[in-house]
């Protein structure tokens, strides 16, 4: 969200910045806020109509709208222009495959492949039974006018497409940030390097680490393993940093999904990775799956439009109904900075049953977060308590962004003057003066939200999260 703000923000100081209007365009597409993207990308072409990043955006979107004629025309309209244009290959396959015209998919597929030679794109490869290194191999396609719609005899079903591989999903599949336990690659992040938090970091040892360490006592009060948890909060205030935390500390496999490996434009793929992605946690349970940014997955089916969407997120729901029994010994995790974006249905028992606030941090909190920050760095007698007090309502962003802008300004000093010099408490302290906490903008949205919403929304939540974390109004501050 607030990567999407900055933009924003960019935007409106250079509205026809061509960059700035595919980078909003590709970070809304992310989100699936289709209008908004649709939006940007039809500027840029009006600004620059030869636009194929932006022509290729349309397309994307359209597809993802369902809209498969319109985003077939976008695609085949930057092949016309350049035939060798290897992601337009790409797309004119997924909309195809949607279109089932496998065949013509298969086409556009091996044509990318050989054209773009670091071509690789698991699922499609999956969807189509053909590895983009096959797809290199077999001769360059001859061009399209010249392809034979169909050189089976009628009624033969071609042996790679006997059996589709989807049927059978092989669930040792494994998404790009599965970690064993042990494993190298696995993020070295644990609960010492957050500070506070100490009810979410008890809740997760009592959910997944206890019965590991404890199974007998376990099976003895009959206490399941796994579960929800749901946190949420400001922005900058260490959710994704808890998230990461969890992998350093829980003695189990860990499983981080992005968003980029779960949608998908061709229809019913997202909903099939979403269940890949449960499946391979239930198969390697005990397990943790981190879903760090639910907005786009669980949104409130009354506020969403697309139907596609809305499969999603009833595809989500089944995937978390503890009342089937198969996410035993799973932990599914999720956080975001809008709750009340959120389908209530994900609050019932067995699903997100805990939700935690995560507020900006108190005085004792701050002080452990400073700690962190000055640790390993050259400050000369660093005065925890002033800085604490300098900085009611920070988030642990805002704190890093304070020690991170402390250090440039004495590193401009130092280079000036040729001589290595520490970051002296009087520039923290100006630094600390001169910023305005980011998490006033949260809470004033969180109380307009809490105003209005409805009493099966988290509006419990959100009023308890007022009552708990909200700072005081910032202060008048030092320019
Ligand atoms: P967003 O919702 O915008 O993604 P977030 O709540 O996930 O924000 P993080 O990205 O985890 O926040 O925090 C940003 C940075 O702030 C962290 O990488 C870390 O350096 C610092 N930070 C935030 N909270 C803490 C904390 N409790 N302890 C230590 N560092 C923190």
């Amino acid at each position: 969200m607030s990567s999407l703000q900055a933009i924003r923000d960019a935007l409106e100081q250079s509205p026809d910045n061509v960059s700035l209007l595919l980078l909003y365009g590709h970070a809304c597409l992310e989100k699936l806020r289709l209008l908004d993207a649709r939006e940007s990308f039809e500027r840029v072409l009006e600004l620059d109509p030869t636009h194929t990043d932006a022509q290729l955006g349309v397309a994307k979107v359209l597809l993802l709208l369902g809209e498969t004629s319109g985003a077939a025309v976008r695609a085949e309209r930057v092949i016309q222009v350049n035939p060798n244009d290897a992601q337009a290959h790409l797309l004119l396959c997924r909309v195809l495959l949607v279109e089932q015209d496998r065949l013509r998919a298969r086409e556009h597929f091996e044509r990318a492949a050989q054209i773009d030679s670091t071509l690789s794109d698991p699922l499609l490869e999956r969807e189509l039974g053909l590895t983009a290194r096959d797809a290199r191999r077999t001769s360059p396609a001859p061009a399209p006018e010249q392809v034979p719609q169909d050189t089976f005899e009628e009624g033969e079903i071609p042996q790679e497409f006997a059996e589709d591989p989807l049927d059978d999903p092989p669930y040792d599949w494994r998404p790009e940030t599965f970690y064993a336990p042990g494993d190298p690659a696995r993020p070295a992040v644990s609960f010492a390097d957050v500070g506070g938090m100490d009810e979410l970091k008890e809740e997760i040892r009592l959910k997944i680490i206890y019965p590991l360490q404890f199974p007998d006592l376990y099976k003895a009060y009959g206490k399941r393993t796994g579960g929800g948890i749901l946190i949420y909060g400001p922005p900058g205030c260490g959710k994704t940093l808890m998230l990461r935390a969890v992998a350093g500390e829980v003695p189990c496999n860990y499983l981080s999904v992005g968003l980029h490996e779960i949608f998908d434009p061709y229809f019913g793929s997202t909903e099939r990775n979403l269940h890949q992605i449960f499946e391979t946690a239930r198969a390697n349970a005990p397990c943790v799956l981190i879903l760090d940014d639910l907005d786009s997955l669980a949104q409130d089916r009354r506020q969403v439009r697309e139907s596609q969407l809305r499969n999603l997120v009833n595809q989500f729901l089944h995937e978390m109904d503890g009342m089937r029994g198969e996410n035993q010994r799973v932990l599914v995790m999720g956080a975001t900075n809008q709750p009340w974006a959120l389908d209530p249905a994900f609050r019932r028992p067995g699903r997100f049953d805990q939700a935690i606030f995560i507020p900006p941090p108190d005085e004792p909190t701050r002080a452990q977060i400073i700690a962190l920050l000055a640790k390993d760095k050259p400050i000369s007698n660093l005065d925890t308590a002033a800085l604490v007090q300098a900085t009611p309502g920070f988030s642990g962003a805002d704190l890093k962004f304070v020690f991170d802008r402390a250090a440039e300004m004495t590193l401009s000093a130092a280079i000036h003057s040729g001589q290595p010099v520490p970051i002296s408490m009087e520039t923290l302290l100006a630094v600390a003066r001169a910023h305005t906490p980011s998490t006033h903008t949260w809470f004033e949205g969180a109380r307009e939200h809490a105003h209005h919403a409805a009493p099966d929304t988290y509006a419990h939540e959100i009023r308890k999260s007022l009552s708990l974390g909200a700072p005081t109004p910032p202060q008048q501050r030092e320019p």
